[in-house]
């Protein structure tokens, strides 16, 4: 089976957040389940020349979008038996930063365009093409629209991911006809609520849809979760599954992470707490071994809960903890933990800054992860806080849900402390259930820290559900 990954971002080539995590590692497990995959994603200027330089020119083409004709040239990069490709125009991906241009709806629909013009160049005709989130997900409506009859194309199926349904690719409706082309009789599948949308198209149009996490695929139906799109999804249910998502185990290893102050292992857990104490030394904290210290690394966003956290701060920093914050978002919560932090200066360390050294650092040296997210498609954090022996604290909502079992004092099973409900005291209860147990249970504590350890993350698991998922079409 040939699968073709097309994403926006892919890491280490490049990559914002969790998308690029995804499309880093699945290819790859897939690859090592003897499927032939290729990844395709446009040829960005912040693609490091380290990797543009060892780039195989493959040729060009000329890609028809709507009344433009662009030219796409076709590089090619072969990493751990997966082909990688890039699509390369420089008007439109000779550019800094990857989103957040005023014409992004065009960046991505001729990008789109391009994987599909370019296929026979890739000499790689796929069975299925896994599309990922608003940036590709008008390659299923543009097969259909204008490349079904040529025997190249005329058996392949499409999958269609979610990993945030908050991003859609939503703009004035005069773009379906106008940039991306599409012909009047198929205009319906990419028109929404009266604007364009683009990953209302790929729902429509594609034959599976598949979110990161099977929580994620309920949650979705609903209006609570879905930014709009409930009716369509509920329509489309038949065709929705999740699978959650999987951490890369080799690169977020506490065996051999280089970023931590001592590395330990599940089997041997003891060297964990010199990360404490030298996390406490490095930031300023009081040095204290026995002090339970919560870690939290994040986007500061409402996404994350932190109206919950800022709720009740004045309550969890009157435990016996110490609260050590890492991530960058909105600037009313950047303030007000920064506020926070000068009045707790001996309970609460916080910095603004985005540092994989860091977060590295934090999950290895806390007891504790808080992640009170609202909503969560699946959440990357809270696994690799358990790989690190940091037992998460998390709303039950999405992959927090499906990725951490609450603890059972009574059997000794689970992985961590839940909540349901998105309500401060709610989230305060599980951090004094958390904090109580280190405290009062030290046993207990240390065979939920073995739990959290020995959870399987890799993607194996995972990608033998997609294999699964591909053979049914
Ligand atoms: P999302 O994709 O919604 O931001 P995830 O939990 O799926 O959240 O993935 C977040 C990833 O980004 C994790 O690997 C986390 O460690 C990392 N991360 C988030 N904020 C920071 C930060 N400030 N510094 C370093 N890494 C961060």
């Amino acid at each position: 089976m040939k699968v073709l990954y097309a994403t926006s971002e892919a890491g280490p080539f490049i990559r914002t957040g969790g998308l690029g995590d995804v499309s880093a590692a699945l290819p790859v497990a897939l690859a090592e389940e003897k499927i032939e995959v290729s990844v395709v994603l446009p040829y960005y200027e912040d693609i490091p020349n380290s990797f543009k330089s060892h780039m195989r020119f493959l040729g060009a083409t000329t890609v028809p979008l709507g009344w433009r004709r662009q030219y796409a040239g076709l590089f090619q990069y072969v990493q751990k038996g997966v082909s990688f490709f890039f699509v390369d125009n420089e008007y439109y991906f000779k550019r800094k930063g990857l989103y957040g241009h005023f014409d992004d709806g065009e960046r991505f629909a001729f990008f789109s365009k391009a994987v599909l013009e370019l296929i026979p160049l890739m000499k790689f005709t796929p069975d299925i093409i896994h599309c990922n989130d608003w940036q590709t997900s008008l390659i299923p409506v543009m097969l259909d629209s204008f490349y079904r009859n040529e025997t190249v194309y005329s058996k392949i199926k499409t999958v269609q991911a979610i990993h945030n349904i908050e991003f859609q690719g939503r703009m004035d409706k005069y773009v379906i006809d106008n940039v991306f082309g599409i012909p009047e009789k198929n205009s319906p599948l990419v028109e929404y609520r009266g604007d364009a949308n683009m990953l209302k198209g790929g729902i429509e149009a594609s034959n599976k849809v598949v979110t990161v996490s099977p929580s994620y695929a309920a949650e979705i139906l609903d209006p609570y979760f879905s930014y709009g799109l409930e009716f369509i999804l509920r329509e489309r249910q038949y065709k929705i599954i999740g699978i959650l998502n999987g951490i890369d185990t080799e690169l977020y290893n506490p065996e051999t992470d280089r970023a931590l102050f001592t590395n330990f292992s599940c089997k041997d857990p003891a060297n964990k707490v010199k990360n404490k104490i030298a996390l406490q030394k490095m930031i300023g904290l009081p040095e204290n071994a026995d002090k339970p210290m919560i870690g939290m690394v994040g986007r500061l966003t409402g996404q994350k809960g932190i109206d919950l956290v800022l709720r009740v701060i004045h309550e969890i920093l009157s435990l016996d903890v110490q609260l050590v914050i890492l991530g960058t978002g909105d600037w009313k919560y950047e303030n007000a933990i920064k506020e926070m932090e000068k009045q707790y200066p001996t309970k609460l360390n916080a910095a603004i800054s985005f540092s994989a050294d860091m977060a590295s650092k934090i999950y290895a040296a806390s007891d504790l992860f808080l992640m009170p997210s609202k909503f969560e498609p699946c959440g990357l954090s809270q696994m690799i806080a358990m790989r690190y022996g940091s037992i998460p604290i998390v709303r039950e909502t999405g992959g927090l849900r499906d990725s951490v079992e609450p603890y059972n004092p009574t059997t000794g099973l689970g992985v961590g402390f839940t909540f349901k409900t998105f309500d401060a005291c709610d989230m305060l209860d599980a951090v004094n259930r958390a904090v109580s147990l280190y405290y009062n249970d030290k046993k207990g504590f240390e065979t939920i820290k073995r739990n959290a350890m020995g959870k399987d993350f890799s993607w194996r698991k995972s990608a033998k559900q997609y294999i699964n998922m591909y053979e049914t079409l």
